[in-house]
């Protein structure tokens, strides 16, 4: 059955209230809603060629309406941004219903890499002064002493101007007050955003939450290479607790549940 045909059963069987894809509008495909109200409208159902996170979108309804069941197109990385939302207790995975997409023709990753999709090319500027978006983390700090990393970061963040797209896309910044806009640690009226503060507020807090979907990076309109930035974040987290975000529904070492923590540091070796 294809994907329109099984959206339309999900509906019409009740095991969904509402299916997130996509349609087109005015040459652009944008998120949209299909209900057993608008079933003529799966005519324009989308599924391909682009991405959103149909997640996020997920968790707003979800918090109007905790009891609305929800089916969505589901790419490798909208599984791993689910499992953290999951782990987070943003959304309840029996309310949830996915139609896979195969996105990737090839894989690089351990998992599906979305960039793929649009691979990114870094001008000769940004490579002498700032990062190229398809440097490896490892290669990164190996290639620059400790004041040229500084520096080339200062570059790409001083370009800037705290849009909060990269927040406003990210599957997994969920926070009802960000931090991003408390003017205790982010000035108003001051461009660019305090750096580095700004950024490393947020990669902190993208530390074992990021599932490396890198549409921060596709909307950031400065292109910086926040991919990067969380990957290397993320680098971290797995060598010191051995954690994967979204790899699974299991605890994240950031769940606080009282005053512990839910996984232990792993041992180092010695
Ligand atoms: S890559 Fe960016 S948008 Fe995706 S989960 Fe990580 S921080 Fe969020
Ligand atoms: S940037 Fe930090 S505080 Fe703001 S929504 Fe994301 S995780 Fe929450
Ligand atoms: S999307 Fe880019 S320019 Fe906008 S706030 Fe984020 S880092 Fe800054």
């Amino acid at each position: 059955m294809d994907i329109t045909g099984q959206v339309e059963r999900l509906l019409k069987q009740k095991t969904v209230d509402i299916f997130l894809g996509y349609r087109d509008f005015c040459g652009h495909l944008i998120p949209h809603g299909y209900t057993l109200d608008n079933l003529e409208d799966l005519d324009n159902l989308k599924t391909s060629s682009v991405r959103y996170s149909l997640e996020k979108v997920a968790t707003h309804l979800a918090e109007k309406n905790p009891d609305l069941k929800i089916g969505l197109i589901a790419r490798d990385c909208t599984e791993r941004a689910l499992n953290v939302l999951y782990t987070w207790n943003q959304l309840k995975s029996e309310k949830i219903e996915t139609i896979d997409v195969n996105c990737c023709p090839s894989r690089t990753r351990e998992h599906a890499d979305c960039s793929l999709l649009e691979p990114k090319k870094t001008g000769n500027f940004k490579q002498k002064n700032g990062i190229d978006f398809n440097a490896d983390p490892q290669d990164f700090m190996a290639e620059n002493d400790n004041g040229e990393r500084f520096s080339r970061w200062m570059y790409e963040f001083s370009k800037c101007i705290k849009c909060y797209g990269c927040r406003n896309i990210c599957p997994v910044c969920f926070c009802p007050d960000c931090s991003l806009e408390n003017p205790d640690l982010v000035e108003p009226g001051f461009l660019p955003p305090e750096i580095p503060i700004f950024h490393l507020v947020r990669a902190v807090h993208m530390a074992g939450r990021c599932v490396d979907c890198g549409l921060c990076e596709d909307a950031c309109p400065a292109e910086i290479p926040l991919r990067f930035l969380y990957r290397q974040m993320n680098d971290i987290v797995e060598q010191v607790f051995g954690y994967i975000p979204g790899k699974s529904i299991e605890k994240s070492p950031f769940t606080i549940i009282g005053d512990k923590v839910t996984l232990e540091p792993k041992p180092m070796d010695a």
